[in-house]
């Protein structure tokens, strides 16, 4: 569909932006042609990717602006096995380049969202989004991009054409590869994005009486740092819809936080290393239990099953299904779109990140708190980044139907920013409705030197405008 109307509709039921046209680039040449003509008419264009945005705009942009949906520049031009990247155009989707390593170089994986299969890598990483083992950012080599003149350019080792593959990421001078990701200042036409070899592990499944966070994460920010742990760490609200299926079998799990981690490892090392976990977490948790990923897990209930396949670099629909499901509708055909299903409810989300240590479980509980003075209960999932950020994807659910669920919604999302930045805590990614006002508030040196940035890349502001800046 390519009519505006169809990139309008949005789970989050985020007011319309003006939309008067798709651009759908086949080529470079194409997309020069739309950005000149962006620049000439002064009518602002808006990049996507796959535009499967969820929570934080979807497929609109953030202020008026036409599309440039990239979807059909989706081309894998090169997975280089020993120096373990692939290079990607931003339609290529997460299930694309699972088949493609599948039958091409089977022992690399991509690191996988949490998001549908056929969600991009690219624009996931210019939103700098997470991945089931850290930071998707921090996966990031290299960038090829398109100024808003068409000029194109390589980051890294890119322009001065080096003939070893992409081995450097820094290239030379100044590093200016995240200049782009979360930014307005270019088109991003390709990545180089690190894969990883595959290796044996153990998946956890903890769970945690609620007085018991501060203490976990105590532990396992230990267990992290020491590399034991992998960056794997969820845990998960027991009200989380897409992990329902745990509590079919009618366990009551009120007052417990559901957490799961991968230790990875060869076959000699695991052992002693589920030995540590296990001493490490004997006194925290009141179940542990360990899945390898060696054995066969067909019979295992779908969140347990669906993890082990993230880990292993497969991505799945699992998230949007069980979501979906859990509010009684039933998914199915090839692309699953939770903005053309005004039948799933909506969701706000606020993506605060916090510190890696046990003082951040009173973070949690203040936002669950806060959410409960107003009637509302979010489902919560904290995520590691790294070894020292974690992740908050808190969310709350409404009928798309019911405008005044909406409001509150809406209203909940921008009061839980501005209380959280009171307490020096700011969100890793903002929604197209919080983005101006939240960006206004927090004006300074930096900020100003941004802006100046954006004037230098695209002095006429048409591309993205509004986008982080
Ligand atoms: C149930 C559920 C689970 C989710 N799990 C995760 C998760 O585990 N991790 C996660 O990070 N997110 C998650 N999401 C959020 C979202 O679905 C993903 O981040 C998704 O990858 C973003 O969509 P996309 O890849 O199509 O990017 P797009 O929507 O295409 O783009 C994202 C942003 O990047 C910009 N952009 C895109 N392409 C370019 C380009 N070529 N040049 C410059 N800028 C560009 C766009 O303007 C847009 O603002 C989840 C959502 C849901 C509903």
């Amino acid at each position: 569909m390519t009519s505006p109307t169809s990139y309008q509709q949005n789970i989050t039921e985020f007011p319309v932006r003006n939309i008067e046209k798709i651009h759908l680039p086949k080529n470079l040449e194409d997309l020069r042609a739309i950005l000149l003509l962006a620049g000439e008419s002064g009518r602002p264009v808006y990049p996507i990717s796959t535009g499967h945005n969820w929570g934080l705009g979807s497929r609109m942009p953030v202020n008026d602006a036409d599309i440039i949906d990239l979807k059909h520049l989706n081309r894998i031009i090169e997975v280089n096995r020993e120096l373990r990247y692939a290079r990607v155009e931003p339609g290529v989707t997460q299930q694309q380049l699972y088949d493609y390593l599948e039958i091409h170089a089977p022992e690399l994986m991509l690191n996988v969202t949490g998001s549908d299969a056929g969600s991009s890598i690219l624009g996931n990483i210019m939103d700098r989004g997470s991945g089931k083992s850290g930071h998707r950012a921090e996966d990031l080599r290299e960038l090829t991009l398109m100024l808003a003149d068409g000029q194109l350019i390589h980051t890294g080792f890119g322009e001065l054409q080096s003939t070893h593959g992409s081995f450097y990421k820094y290239g030379l001078g100044p590093d200016l590869t995240h200049l782009f990701t979360q930014s307005n200042y270019a088109i991003v036409t390709e990545a180089v994005v690190n894969l990883r070899v595959k290796q044996p592990f153990n998946l956890y499944l903890a769970v945690i009486d609620k007085a018991g966070l501060q203490a976990f994460l105590n532990q396992m920010a230990k267990l992290v740092a020491q590399e034991i742990v992998g960056y794997s760490l969820e845990i998960d609200s027991q009200n989380d819809p897409k992990i329902y299926e745990l509590f079919e079998s009618g366990k009551d799990f009120s007052d417990k936080w559901i957490a799961w981690f991968v230790v990875t490892g060869q076959e000699e090392v695991l052992p002693a290393k589920h030995s540590v976990v296990s001493k490490a977490l004997a006194s925290l948790t009141s179940d542990l239990k360990t899945y390898s990923s060696a054995a066969d897990h067909s019979s295992s209930t779908p969140p347990v099953r669906v993890r082990i396949d993230r880990y292993h670099g497969q991505p799945n629909d699992h998230s949007l299904l069980a979501t979906a499901r859990k509010f009684g509708v039933e998914l199915s055909g090839q692309e699953v779109n939770l903005d053309l299903h005004p039948q799933i409810p909506g969701f706000r989300c606020v993506l605060p990140v916090i510190p890696f240590t046990g003082a951040s479980a009173a973070l949690i509980q203040y936002i669950e708190n806060f959410s409960h003075d107003r009637q509302l209960d979010p489902a919560i999932s904290v995520i590691a980044l790294n070894s020292y950020s974690l992740e908050v994807f808190a969310r709350v659910y409404f009928d798309r139907s019911d405008q005044s669920a909406v409001s509150k919604a809406g209203t909940w999302a921008s009061d839980l920013l501005s209380e959280l930045q009171l307490q020096g805590i700011y969100p890793y990614r903002l929604d197209i409705e919080n983005m101006a006002g939240y960006l206004q508030k927090i004006k300074n040196p930096y900020t100003r030197l941004q802006n100046q940035l954006k004037n230098l890349f695209d002095p006429n502001n048409t591309l993205a405008p509004g986008r982080y800046s």
